[in-house]
């Protein structure tokens, strides 16, 4: 198993260490900021979620701030869509940004920061084409090859930036390299380039610039633009950060020169959290949009029913790796049970229904079948969700697993025979079930003891099983979808290299003619509550009585502990 799951569970980390020790060194003065960089060109993952909630917990925790700063340096994949959605779904999570900040915003400072380092002799501009640089950059153990423009004079290297930024060059024609060392082990220390020529419309800045900064350049010189103290980012940027620091080091700054720290990413089994990979699931139509219940997105998270709260919670207790891990997903959907099985609402609704008749169902003056009404509890785990009232009579559904005509050894449901109750109503014993003509089972023949009222019997006798129901003419109808996972590997594409060859082609399941019971129509849109038995199920935002299985009821993630 690739899979680890050893948490510090402590609150404690290796970031909160440093922070706390640059706080006793006096090293920023006592200040902590940070930020949180998504570069907006796709949606927010559960894998964000963690970056997010240490971005903005550790500030908090430290009395500082945290920014929103869209890294918006790329103007071909970046949408203001895609930003809108940020800010929701951070708020959502938990953390409502303030004023978003923009390393575009800061494109002006950049530029003039790079004509510093051309004037300081630290920044060339290079004719050659992407694939010649990267071919001379070597490799490890391989050294690399000087650009034959590498010794341009000074005069020579401003006129060209200058003509670059004017738009006089072909896209590609030209690029700006920092002049470090070409045979630095550290591959991200050979020249790396800075500025590429590139005419795509920017979102923000339209068609302002032709050159745009690449990451590395425009990312530690933004911190330290908005006086960031930690600048806390994943695992694969660590060789990237003697380029941060060299930068940094070689520019005169407004203030303290900010510190990156990596940490790992949070990756989850049976899971994506590549926006690319993410992008194609939604352009091939594997799912609905960005914001299907499959989708490991946060929108997809919201719509499946995960509370905001049970995610944070999980974070919290994965806490923060200096090693990458793949957490087991069902771990995640502990939490998600343990915060659901306080908060949501118990209700019966019935997936696969079957007709039960009671024969013995008394009829009221007018000849019709009496209409009850049962208490029942909203959430045994709460007393202070109170009870309701729900509608009985003669004709109830339940589900069509629950019966069977000639039942195994252990089956304990209802068969001809046999004696069960009925959640909060009656003991109900079956007499037999009438078939169409195909001799499928169409419907379930029972008579009730009066004297069980509430579902006990006065003289304490015992059934082995308790089934929920639905009263037929109370009835509403509704669609539940429920889910399986959407990739069927641990590791989606550990096999071939690709995730998609590992989908799993059965990830939904929508059953259209479910039967619920009618304090269902109250259940606000996006509210999420339990159905007996089946696990729990999220309303959705839109539809009205369209359920989302959540998560089923059983904690597989138990399971996997006792096993191993
Ligand atoms: P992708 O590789 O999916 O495109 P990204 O890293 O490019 O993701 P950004 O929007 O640039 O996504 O990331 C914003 C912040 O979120 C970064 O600081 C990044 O390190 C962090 N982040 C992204 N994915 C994860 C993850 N799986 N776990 C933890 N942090 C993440
Ligand atoms: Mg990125």
């Amino acid at each position: 198993m690739s899979t680890t799951d050893n948490p510090t569970g402590t609150g404690l980390d290796f970031v909160r260490d440093l922070v706390r020790a640059d706080n006793e060194a006096g090293t920023f003065g006592g200040r902590v900021q940070t930020r949180f960089p998504p570069e907006p060109n796709g949606y927010l993952h559960i894998g964000h979620a963690k970056a997010i909630c240490i971005d903005y917990g550790v500030a908090a925790e430290f009395g500082g701030v945290c920014n929103l700063r869209y890294d918006d340096t790329n103007p071909d994949t970046e949408d203001i869509e895609f930003a809108g959605s940020i800010i929701d779904d951070l708020t959502w999570l938990g953390f409502p940004p303030g004023e978003p900040l923009y390393a575009s915003d800061y494109f002006e400072q950049l530029y003039l920061w790079a004509e510093y380092l051309v004037t300081q002799g630290l920044a060339y501009v290079d004719d050659q084409d992407g694939e010649t640089i990267s071919a001379q950059r070597g490799g490890y153990g391989k050294p690399g090859i000087d650009s034959p423009y590498r010794q341009r004079t000074i005069a020579e290297n401003l006129d060209l930036l200058r003509r670059m930024r004017a738009g006089e060059f072909a896209d590609g024609a030209r690029v700006l390299r920092a002049k470090i060392d070409m045979q630095d082990e550290n591959m991200q220390l050979r020249d790396p380039v800075m500025y590429r020529i590139r005419r795509g419309h920017h979102w923000r800045t339209g068609d302002e610039w032709v050159i745009y900064p690449t990451y590395d350049w425009a990312h530690g010189q933004s911190d330290a633009i908005e006086g960031v103290t930690h600048s806390l980012c994943t695992l694969e940027f660590d060789s990237h950060r003697a380029l941060y620091d060299w930068y940094l080091s070689h520019l005169e700054l407004p203030g303290d020169q900010p510190r990156q720290t990596e940490f790992a990413r949070l990756e989850l089994t049976y899971t994506i959290t590549s926006k690319r990979r993410l992008a194609r699931l939604v352009q091939d139509r594997v799912v609905d949009g960005w914001d299907d219940p499959r989708m490991p997105t946060l929108r997809g998270v919201r719509r499946r029913g995960y509370p905001a709260a049970a995610i944070r919670a999980f974070c919290s207790y994965i806490g923060i790796a200096r090693t990458n891990s793949r957490h087991s997903i069902e771990l995640l959907e502990s939490f998600i049970r343990r915060e659901l099985n306080e908060s949501a609402l118990r209700r019966m609704a019935v997936l696969r229904p079957l007709k039960l008749v009671i024969t013995n169902w008394p009829v009221d003056a007018a000849g019709k079948p009496v209409v009850e009404h049962h208490e029942v509890a909203n959430n045994p785990e709460n007393p202070d969700d109170g009870v309701r009232q729900v509608p009985f009579s003669k004709v109830v559904y339940i589900e069509h697993d629950d019966f069977m005509e000639v039942a195994p050894p252990k089956y304990f449901r209802l068969t001809p025979g046999r004696e069960v109750r009925l959640r909060s109503a009656y003991l109900v014993t079956c007499t037999g079930c009438v078939k169409d003509d195909d001799g499928n089972v169409i419907e379930v023949q029972c008579t009730y003891d009066p004297s069980t009222s509430g579902g006990n019997a006065p003289d304490g006798r015992k059934v082995k099983s308790t089934m929920h129901w639905v009263s037929a003419d109370h009835a509403l109808d509704a669609t539940v979808a429920l889910y399986e996972r959407l990739f069927s590997a641990e590791i989606p594409g550990e096999a071939t290299g690709d995730p998609f060859d590992d989908l799993n082609p059965g990830s939904r399941e929508l059953l259209t003619s479910c039967k619920v019971e009618p304090t269902l129509a109250e259940t606000p849109l996006g509210g999420v509550v339990q159905f007996e038995r089946l696990g729990y199920f999220a309303h959705d935002p839109v539809t009205p009585m369209l359920f989302h299985r959540t998560v089923g009821l059983r904690d597989e993630w138990a399971n996997i502990q006792k096993r191993t």
